[in-house]
């Protein structure tokens, strides 16, 4: 037995059938019944809207011998004939192979002869941004004056490569991106009549992976229905066939990494590695999730750019009120570049791994980007005169992150009292290095051991690390407190110690000679705070 493709089987025949558009299939039929129709017309969109699809049933309506309401019979010669594309009134052109001058002189000189039977020639060419200057010229001569039997039809998803001198010959209508509610309500629909029994959840899932576009849509819920012939199309068989992660793991991975939860969140990871999921996939779609949280805190009416269910954003807006803001945008940073990293990597489950432990290990952010946004912030209050009158830690949502932090990493009273650290003294600290690692645990001595140390300005001591995995190893609270002790208890000194990795360390090397200055700007302020 032959499977037709649902978007196929399903192409709209009628006005009707159209979603989504309704602004435009309302203006198209009130045309039709006044008899005012145009004689060029541009429909742009993303792909899958329906630019296409209505220029078909407005050629069906315009030729109709029997139109009902402004909609095309479906029934009489001329509708048939369309339907089944035999008909010599209607023309599809794909501009994306004939984009020559050629192509469209061959048009102008058909388009000199009226049809043989029907009212209207109806030219649809598709993709018509991919003409080359000389055709789009060519074109614009028959637009100038088209008989009055030729309609243009123009489709595009680049309306800003269209001349504007094509343009402003053309009645433009601009199709929308088509709602998850309205994709999801389609889909239903023709699950219902196709027999296939389907998951409310599988088919949100399917709307909302279409990004808008319901020819999308239509060819992901194919695949899936394939792969389950016969069998019940659940939400699980729909992540499986699409290699996707339900948007629940995320919600469990944020609360992991929020709790600092190291273990639980490599575990998870795993789990989903375990289940065949596509790491590339799941960097992607976390980052987006991420902006979405971060979306929900920075507007209130936000619905149009989500695009999200009501539901989901429900939990959403619960669980973007447990992260700080300052703390979403470092995470997002992290995993936008994990994104651009991965796509060529091998270890790609090591570098998801490295980004996981970078996130449930806000301390470990002391690279330039982190130490400029709280270079910034302090500057901020600085002008505000928090300096003056000390802020409570919960006031300001941005600075809370970092605050709390900072109070971690700033020294405690006892430690205070020890004598700051003068750059004379970290050069001691660097020349007596494998004796002050002696006595610290294995693991950490020796990777240690191998690290390059720069001086990075006041108090302070790089240390950097071979690679991002041994980077990651030692740069835990834990083993940055045993080491600055370990110096403590050897030399008396208080320093702080900075972990990178050398890649890392190696790029951001270049940014901003100001930076020290800052650094010190940073130790006066929160001396000031304890
Ligand atoms: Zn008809």
């Amino acid at each position: 037995m032959s499977y037709t493709a649902l978007y196929r089987k399903f192409r709209p025949q009628e006005f009707e059938d159209v979603k989504g558009q309704e602004h435009i299939v309302t203006t198209l039929k009130n045309q039709i019944k006044a008899d005012r129709v145009g004689h060029a017309y541009l429909f742009c969109g993303t792909r899958g809207t329906g630019k296409t699809t209505i220029a078909k049933i407005f050629a069906k309506a315009v030729n109709c011998q029997e139109p009902r309401e402004g909609s095309p019979c479906g029934d009489c010669p001329s509708c048939r004939e369309i339907a089944a594309g035999n008909s010599m009134n209607v023309i599809e052109i794909d501009a994306a192979s004939n984009n020559g001058v050629d192509n469209i002189r061959e048009i102008r000189e058909e388009v000199a002869y009226s049809p043989t039977k029907g009212k209207y020639k109806v030219y649809i060419i598709d993709e018509v941004h991919m003409l080359s200057m000389g055709a789009f010229n060519a074109l614009l001569k028959t637009l100038e004056e088209p008989p009055s039997y030729v309609i243009f039809i123009l489709a595009t998803t680049e309306a800003h490569k269209i001349p504007i001198t094509i343009l402003s010959r053309c009645q433009r209508y601009d199709f929308k991106r088509i709602t998850v509610e309205t994709i999801a309500g389609r889909l239903s629909e023709l699950m219902e009549k196709e027999q296939v029994a389907v998951e409310d959840k599988a088919i949100r899932y399917v709307a909302r992976a279409a990004d808008g576009s319901m020819r999308d849509a239509l060819s992901l819920l194919d695949q899936c229905i394939a792969f389950y012939l016969g069998e019940t199309l659940t939400y699980d068989h729909v992540l499986e066939v699409l290699g996707a992660v339900d948007t629940e793991v995320f919600s469990q991975m944020l609360r992991r990494i929020l709790s600092q939860d190291v273990t639980g969140a490599l575990l998870l990871l795993e789990e989903l590695i375990g289940k065949g999921r596509e790491p590339g996939q799941f960097v992607v779609d976390f980052t987006w999730y991420l902006r979405n949280l971060l979306l929900l805190q920075s507007t209130e009416n936000i619905e149009d750019a989500l695009d999200i269910s009501t539901e989901n954003q429900k939990l959403l807006r619960e669980e973007a009120s447990m992260v700080e803001m300052g703390q979403l945008m470092r995470y997002i940073r992290i995993f936008s570049e994990l994104s651009s990293q991965i796509r060529y990597a091998v270890q790609k489950r090591i570098l998801i791994e490295v980004a996981l432990i970078k996130l449930c290990k806000p301390q470990m952010e002391r690279d330039y980007d982190s130490l400029a946004q709280r270079v910034a912030q302090l500057e901020q209050k600085v002008e505000e005169g928090v300096l003056v009158q000390p802020a409570s830690p919960a006031e300001d949502t941005g600075a809370a992150a970092w605050q709390e932090a900072s109070r971690k990493q700033s020294p405690t009273e006892e430690e205070a009292s020890l004598v700051q650290a003068a750059p004379e003294d970290i050069r001691q600290v660097i020349e007596n290095w494998n004796t002050i690692l002696e006595g610290l645990p294995g693991g950490l001595k020796n990777f240690l051991k191998t690290a390059e140390l720069i001086p990075a300005g006041g108090n302070t001591l790089s240390v950097i690390m071979e690679n991002e995995v041994k980077e990651a190893f030692v740069n835990t609270e834990a083993h940055i407190k045993e080491l600055t002790e370990r110096i403590q208890e050897k030399t008396g000194k208080s320093i702080e110690v900075q972990i990178r990795a050398r890649e890392a360390a190696a790029a951001k090397r270049k940014p901003n000679p100001d930076f020290k200055g800052h650094i010190n700007m940073e130790v006066t302020f929160e001396d000031g705070m304890g």
